[in-house]
């Protein structure tokens, strides 16, 4: 189960909102016992995605944009993993906005993931919040299994 404090959901939602109709994101900070995923605190980054950097081996990347892609600089990631760690915290998963697109994950989303961490998908159609869903990347990274979600 991926448990988010209603107070970082508040935050995450309003980041999500004001991305859109761009793909939002951000880090999860927080603790792994076992099957709990518990999210202390959401980092809220920019979404660094570019046709020329992101994938530039790949022919169909400029028929992508900021709305259907997303990248957190790896800045990002390695300060958020440093603060983290200074709490006794680890990063725990990563959440991205699909705008006007269900909570399930794309191709691109398991081509990207890594095992272990929890990835919260949020639907924002028509620039609301809608349906979230959490996900857990296989290891031999074949698919995503389904992850509880509680807020609260
Ligand atoms: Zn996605």
């Amino acid at each position: 189960m991926l448990s988010v404090p209603r107070a970082e959901w508040a935050r995450i939602v309003a980041h999500l909102e004001a991305g859109y109709p761009h793909e939002a994101c951000g880090i999860l900070i927080g603790e792994i016992d076992g099957a709990q995923l518990r999210v202390h605190e959401a980092i809220l980054t920019r979404n660094a995605w570019a046709a020329d950097a992101a994938a530039p081996d790949d022919p169909q990347a400029d028929a992508h944009s900021l709305r259907d892609r997303y990248l957190i600089d790896p800045h990002d990631i390695v300060r958020a993993d440093r603060d983290a760690a200074k709490r006794n915290l680890d990063i725990i998963g990563f959440f991205h906005s699909h705008p006007d697109w269900p909570c399930q994950p794309s191709e691109t989303d398991r081509a990207w993931a890594w095992p272990v961490v929890a990835f919260l998908i949020v639907s924002v159609p028509a620039g609301r919040v809608g349906d979230a869903a959490a996900w857990v990347l296989r290891d031999d990274r074949s698919a995503f299994d389904g992850l509880a979600l509680e807020i609260a």
